[in-house]
């Protein structure tokens, strides 16, 4: 049996139209004698009714704290509605399909509520729905634990979902459906000039994944690289081939052509909606265990920190804004002079080829200044570079580093 793995997002599954071309794609798979597994996503986005945003509204609009058990019990529902919408859309076209909550589908994870890690997959009701013939539709986004408990895998787990399922079925192809025609250099809502890549390494788009490019998930790249299924993101609105993610790329044969792997840098991302936290010190930061504490204290929370510097009178590291009263309120009690302000992002260079390479950073610099954007922070990896940046700058930032690297060119 040859297995595909089919997963479309919020918007590919939102409104009847949009799952005629599902539908398309699934009779387009099993015609090139593909056996489809369907994964979806929550119906539509914020403020549609059975979207994920909506249905914790919901639970909140009651009282502001639920417990992680109830949110994602609440949560849940959203992706079973999805998958039982569209077996009735695939149904309503002549084929033949079944609908499955992540657990009958297999999906097993830890108890980590509101942000499970899938641990096992027990594939086999799926193929057995496969071996007779049927499409298989399984709720993104969740699974339930070893005691039988429902859990969700956080944001963007369907993605996740999709690629732990096509690593069990050992599937020809992970395929990504999404509003847009690919992997781009950067959001297309951000730089509308941005163009499709289309090949990439699995560590080229984990890389862009982590600096935020929130096309796709890290973990379910993570996954797929672990069991070597190809993953591929393309647009559910059209016929094209989108973005093929392999461990190698195609190495060019014919003379004179720009040998991809090559590229300094691949694609720029950012991460919206960041606080700067600065805590100085009269004292070493560091033997006096502030440092230690500190961390500990945001780690203990969930609280995750990113563009951490110490220095022995100050450290200083920027979270999501979202946790920004709650991380406050939590440092207080450690110490009692801190800054903490809201309103940057974070902006990213990213690419494999930047490795050794010199001046990517004077660049990356040059570019910046020039659009007089001032940057506040940096950290550079072999494989990234990273600005702190005034989230009002955040925009002309992103266009200043497509611009120097020559992203906006068709690769
Ligand atoms: P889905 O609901 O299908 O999972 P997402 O909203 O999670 O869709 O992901 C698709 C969105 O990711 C696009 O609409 C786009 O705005 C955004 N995006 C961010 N960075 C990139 C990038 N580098 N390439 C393509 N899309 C990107
Ligand atoms: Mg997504």
């Amino acid at each position: 049996m040859r297995i595909i793995v089919q997963k479309f997002g919020g918007t590919s599954v939102a409104t009847p139209e949009a799952r005629q071309y599902v539908v398309k794609h699934v009779r387009r798979a099993i015609s090139e004698g593909f056996s489809p597994v369907l994964v979806v996503s929550a119906m539509g986005r914020k403020g549609d009714p059975y979207a994920t945003d909506t249905l914790i509204g919901l639970a909140r609009s009651v009282l502001e704290t639920v417990n992680p058990q109830e949110l994602d019990l609440i949560q849940s529902c959203g992706e079973i509605i999805a998958a039982v919408v569209m077996a009735q859309s695939l149904a309503a076209a002549g084929l033949s399909a079944r609908a499955f909550t992540g657990g009958q589908a297999g999906i097993v994870t830890d108890a980590s509520f509101t942000n499970a890690r899938i641990i096992e997959v027990r594939p086999d009701a799926v193929k057995a729905c496969l071996e007779k013939g049927v499409v298989a539709i399984v709720a993104g986004f969740q699974g339930v634990t070893r005691d039988g408990e429902i859990t969700t895998l956080g944001r963007g787990g369907s993605d996740t979902t999709a690629a732990a399922l096509g690593v069990a079925l050992n599937a020809e192809y992970i395929d990504i459906f999404t509003d847009v025609g690919g992997v781009m250099t950067a959001d297309p809502r951000l730089a509308p000039d941005a163009q499709i890549l289309g090949d990439m390494t699995y560590s080229e788009i984990c890389e862009m994944a982590h600096m935020g490019a929130k096309v796709v998930h890290p973990r379910a790249v993570e996954i797929s690289m672990e069991g070597q299924i190809p993953l591929r993101v393309r647009s559910t609105f059209d016929d094209s081939t989108g973005t093929l993610i392999s461990e190698s790329r195609p190495r060019p044969t014919a003379a004179g052509k720009e040998i991809l792997s090559d590229r300094v840098v691949t694609g720029i991302a950012h991460v919206a909606d960041v606080s700067l936290f600065k805590i100085e010190s009269a004292h070493d930061v560091n033997s006096s265990g502030l440092a230690l504490n500190v961390f500990q204290a945001l780690a203990q929370a969930g609280v995750s920190v990113d563009l951490i510097h110490v220095s022995p009178d100050q450290i200083s590291f920027i979270i999501q804004t979202s946790s920004h009263d709650r991380a406050l309120e939590i440092l207080r009690k450690i110490v009692p002079e801190i800054t903490a302000s809201k309103g940057y992002a974070k902006v990213s260079a990213v690419g494999a080829g930047m490795r050794g390479v010199p001046g990517v950073m004077a660049r990356v610099v040059q570019a910046l200044s020039q659009a007089h954007i001032p940057i506040y922070q940096t950290t550079d990896s072999h494989t990234n570079i990273s600005c702190l940046v005034a989230e009002k700058d955040l925009q002309r930032a992103v266009w200043a580093l497509h611009d120097e690297f020559g992203l906006n060119k068709r690769q």
